[in-house]
């Protein structure tokens, strides 16, 4: 039986304001536990919640930033729920009002445009969290991130593949990171997801039953856990058993790479949502909305379509540069610097992310400095040292940005052009490598590759390749003249 897969994301993400939703208590990440909290964000009884305005103009600029109508009308509900991270037994959020509605998200897959339609957009405040001591009877609950603000992002079950889902979170974090507002750090929760998935066959126009899937805090995980629910689903469905697909909530478990069952889904009821009475309505005048939507800067699907065309990248490599706006700005300043837009988008997409990767860094912490790029880029460009040695001293800058002139000198690794050092090498690596030799004889023209990296591993990446490559094919070629006469 064909089945497809319906993908529903419901996204999670920290506002960018300096103090609470409710409260004027610091939002900074990294404190001491429970130092950034109050009696309002503690929910004490009898304090009285203020709301931010700053919230309010930031979830504005979301709603805009992905084409959402803003709701004139609008007013605070509580959802009730007893939880530990949530001292107040309740969470100030949004229900059947929320702030933005209505809109849709365009992006490019597998060189495909695709379009997801925005559900709606609220605002709500985020609760603690429990920290479990391995090994101990014992939790502790951090209440610093009670009342930090967030926006919930709802889309319509349009997404298809998990892949595809993938791709629409990695556009949404770009949205929220150029428009400011939101942080969007994986790393530190302030960005997070709940997947839900559904098979269905082909043609089908009823959806099947959904499973919503908790926890997954990077967008690799958010594909793994759907590869690996929908592979669940699809096998129930082929084994005629997809009365067992429930409606329910599976917690991903990444060290594991499986889905969990956590509980069954609770229903709206359960949470006996009210208006907040301790909240006036929130009245947004449209001119309001105007004035913020004219601060949304060029967004993400603008200045991939500005890359392709003014620098003529691929969309791929496009898309990944603009996929992080502070990847986004270094290379266009470092384009700006006079590098050339290929050369550029080369290291970047691979040496630099590299480095960032392995260092678990993100595109933020990037110290390099686009001035000192742009002269090791004409350094290897005018030959004074070699693209080898243009990666090492690529390192160094990444570490410390250090002028690259200093390096190279300090390092010794100037190019050497210089035909009789070479042909030291050379001698010595052909010496050393028979093998290569009666390889090249018979044939194989692939020795010649080898035999230049050897030359290139012995000169510490110094020979000039072009020279050494030149000297190495005579030097062969010459071998056949002789043939078995020649004698080194
Ligand atoms: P609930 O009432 O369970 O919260 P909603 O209709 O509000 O369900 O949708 C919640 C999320 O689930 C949305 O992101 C929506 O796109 C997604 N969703 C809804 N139905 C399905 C389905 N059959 N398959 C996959 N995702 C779905
Ligand atoms: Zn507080
Ligand atoms: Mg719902």
């Amino acid at each position: 039986m064909l089945l497809e897969t319906v993908i529903g994301l419901e996204i999670h993400a920290e506002l960018k304001t300096n103090t609470k939703i409710f409260c004027s208590c610091s939002t900074e990440f990294g404190a001491k536990p429970n130092e950034n909290t109050c009696p309002i964000c503690l929910g004490i009884p009898g304090t009285l919640p203020v709301l931010n305005e700053e919230v309010i103009n930031l979830a504005i600029k979301a709603g805009r930033a992905v084409n959402c109508s803003i709701n004139n009308y609008n007013k605070m509900d509580r959802k009730n729920y007893f939880y530990p991270d949530l001292s107040k037994n309740y969470q100030t959020s949004q229900y059947e009002l929320p702030m933005c509605v209505n809109g849709k998200v365009d992006f490019n897959y597998e060189g495909k445009e695709v379009s997801v339609r925005i559900n709606r957009i609220h605002i709500e405040e985020d609760a603690g969290k429990l920290v479990h001591l391995e090994d101990e009877p014992v939790s502790l609950i951090d209440y610093n991130r009670a009342g930090v603000p967030l926006v919930e992002i709802v889309t319509e079950p349009d997404l298809r593949s998990p892949g595809e889902a993938a791709e629409f979170m990695r556009e949404l974090k770009a949205i929220l990171e150029y428009a400011e507002i939101s942080d969007c750090r994986m790393d530190q929760g302030s960005i997070r997801c709940d997947a839900n998935i559904s098979v269905r066959p082909y043609g089908q126009e009823e959806y099947g039953t959904k499973v919503e899937i908790k926890n997954i805090n990077s967008f690799r995980e958010v594909q793994k856990a759907l590869e690996k629910e929908e592979i669940r689903q699809k096998e129930l469905y082929q084994y005629g058993e997809e009365y067992k697909i429930k409606q329910e909530t599976r917690r991903w478990d990444a060290g594991k790479g499986k889905t969990l069952t956590m509980r069954s889904k609770g229903e709206a009821h359960d949470y006996r949502y009210f208006p907040e009475p301790d909240l006036t309505p929130i009245i947004i005048h449209d001119n309001k909305v105007e004035s913020l939507e004219k601060l949304l800067p060029e967004m993400p699907i603008e200045k991939r379509a500005r890359f392709v065309q003014e620098y003529g990248l691929s969309e791929k490599d496009a898309s990944i540069i603009i996929g992080s706006k502070a990847l986004a700005k270094f290379y266009e300043e470092v384009v700006n610097e006079g590098a050339n837009p290929k050369t550029a988008s080369n290291y970047i997409l691979g040496d630099l992310l590299r480095l960032l990767n392995a260092n678990n860094m993100e595109a933020d912490d990037i110290k390099i400095s686009p001035k000192n790029l742009v002269q090791l880029f004409n350094i290897i460009e005018e030959g004074k040292i070699s693209n080898t040695a243009g990666k090492e001293v690529f390192k160094e800058i990444f570490k410390s940005d250090r002028p690259v002139l200093d390096i190279i000198e300090e390092k010794g690794l100037s190019q050497i052009s210089c035909s009789h050092e070479i042909e030291k090498f050379v001698d010595e690596v052909l010496n050393n490598n028979p093998k290569s030799i009666e390889d090249f004889k018979a044939g194989k023209t692939q020795a010649i590759g080898f035999l230049m990296g050897q030359v290139m591993k012995a000169s510490k990446g110094k020979a000039n390749p072009l020279v050494a490559k030149q000297m190495i094919e005579k030097k062969l070629k010459n071998m056949l003249i002789y043939n078995d006469f020649y004698l080194f």
